[in-house]
């Protein structure tokens, strides 16, 4: 499975990159995106189930959204 890349940080345009803590006890994840640069970063809980494959590209496609939505606002 490819994996989807991430947008720069919406912010400083700084790297981003997916923290994945796995929990196998309960099954479930705690995901970070997060931000070299500025340390901006969003936490996406209780994804269970699902392969730490799955689980970035999801996360990526979230972030990737929201990246674009910030830059629309500061457009203006
Ligand atoms: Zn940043």
């Amino acid at each position: 499975m490819a994996e989807i890349e991430l947008k720069p940080c919406p912010f400083c345009g700084g790297k981003a990159e997916v923290i994945l803590t796995g929990n196998s006890i309960t099954g479930y994840s705690k995901v970070d995106v997060r931000c070299y640069c500025c340390g901006m970063g969003r936490t996406y809980k209780k994804i269970k189930g699902m392969s730490s494959d799955t689980i970035r590209s999801q996360v990526a496609k979230k972030w990737n959204r929201r990246a674009d939505d910030v830059s629309e606002e500061n457009r203006n």
